[in-house]
């Protein structure tokens, strides 16, 4: 396919990059929101650290603390009130995917009069998407969604039960300023939800493109199996910076545009699943893909194998006898799960103890917004909402 690339934000990468954080706000705004998540970059060190930088520079700052995972619309209001309060110039976010996602989306309601949920995507008439917003740094703690360096924001809003997302050329970072170091102190379990993450984000562009995208493949394929190389590493030993290093280049290159070029990916099915049960059971990300992602992918294959024998054969060594071998589609898909056992992921709704009650909720919530005019969820191939109820049955 002919495609557009764009991706604006000024990656810094490299371990030690921290203490640069001064020097890069200071080429943006004298003062800011510093925003943060529960309380971890207290505990090991890092917000200190990066206040000390700050202030060798003279920013002058104001903290928007206790930003949820799966972050709320009023976390975002209270940060946009703070902005306009404080009158700040930037918004650094200090923390994961979600402190990440919430800080992007203050930086756009800091300047729209209206609701902050108007700006996120639910199906409504009026979207208002945003088309300006304060600068944003991101400062990464955690290698998983890469929304350090893409336009994308996933915010959940706790009184309607939807977690939906905006994706906008307005709300790539200005700067990502990653520094590895940052994650070596992430939990096992949270290790093991990024991993999972980043592997969803290559499969959703990898399984739901167009055919024939041999360059992109070997890409995707690459990404797969040093996620899956390295992952192992960094959790046999959190401390082993080498592969938090590689996981993180790996969480972003798996969603920063770059990936998806010319695979022209139809939808993002898996994540609008998983979205629509995590806003009910507030569950961790990379957790409900666990369970999401294989279940989809044994739905998909039955009417697209080729891609998932290719899988097979080049992730897990399996030698198809053909393109259209089904058992080594699905034999590719047993062993993406057993990988994903092995790294203590949940691989059935039963073990987060969900059962089957909200599924016609979930499976309306999913094609809120990417969606045909039949309201199908979006992907190759788009999907029912009896085929979204089949592939969460067979989940549980
Ligand atoms: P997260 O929700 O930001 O953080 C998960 C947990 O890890 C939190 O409890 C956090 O603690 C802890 N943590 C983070 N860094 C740590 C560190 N260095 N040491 C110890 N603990 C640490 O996780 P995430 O997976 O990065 O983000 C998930 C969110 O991003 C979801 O809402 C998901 O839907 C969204 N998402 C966005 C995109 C995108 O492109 N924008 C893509 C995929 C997913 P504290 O809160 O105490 O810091
Ligand atoms: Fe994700």
């Amino acid at each position: 396919m002919n495609f557009e690339f764009y991706n604006p934000t000024r990656l810094i990468f490299g371990a030690g990059n921290l203490k640069r954080l001064g020097k890069e706000v200071k080429r943006i705004g004298r003062r800011a929101l510093l925003v943060t998540g529960g309380g971890s970059v207290k505990r090991n060190g890092i917000f200190d650290r990066a206040v000390a930088s700050l202030e060798r520079e003279g920013i002058t700052w104001v903290e928007c603390a206790g930003i949820e995972p799966n972050p709320r619309i009023t976390s975002v209001a209270r940060g946009a009130q703070l902005v306009r309060d404080e009158k700040c110039e930037v918004v650094i976010a200090l923390g994961g995917g979600s402190t990440m996602d919430a800080s992007k989306v203050i930086g756009a309601a800091a300047l729209y009069d209206g609701e902050p949920w108007d700006l996120i995507g639910h199906g409504q008439q009026d979207w208002v998407i945003p088309t300006e917003t304060l600068p944003v740094v991101t400062v990464p703690t955690l290698a998983a969604t890469g929304s350090e360096m893409n336009c994308g924001a996933v915010i959940s809003n706790d009184e309607t039960k939807i977690k939906s997302f905006v994706q906008t050329e307005a709300l790539y970072p200005a700067v990502a300023l990653v520094d590895p170091e940052l994650t070596l102190t992430v939990p096992k379990d949270q290790t093991a939800y990024g991993i999972c993450d980043i592997i969803v984000h290559v499969t959703e562009a990898y399984f739901n493109g167009i055919d024939d995208t041999p360059v992109q493949d070997r890409f995707a394929e690459g990404v797969i199996l040093n996620t899956i190389d390295y992952g192992k590493r960094a959790l046999a030993d959190g401390n082993d910076l080498e592969a938090r290093t590689h996981l993180q280049w790996a969480s972003i290159l798996a969603l920063n545009g770059f990936m998806a070029a010319g695979m022209n990916p139809a939808g993002f099915p898996v994540h609008m699943i998983e979205h629509a049960i995590s806003a009910h059971h507030d569950i961790t990300h990379g957790a409900g893909l666990a369970i999401v992602n294989p279940a989809w992918m044994r739905f998909a294959a039955k009417v697209r194998p080729a891609k998932f024998v290719q899988f097979g054969e080049r992730i897990f060594n399996l030698k198809p006898k053909g393109s259209d071998d089904m058992d080594c589609a699905l034999a590719g898909i047993d062993a993406y799960e057993a990988f994903l056992k092995s790294i203590g992921c949940p691989t059935r709704l039963s073990a987060l103890g969900i059962g089957d009650e909200l599924f016609t909720r979930y499976a309306e919530d999913s094609a809120l917004v990417l969606r045909d005019e039949d309201g199908n969820l979006l992907g190759r191939p788009t999907m029912s909402k009896q085929d979204i109820v089949e592939v969460l049955r067979s989940a549980l």
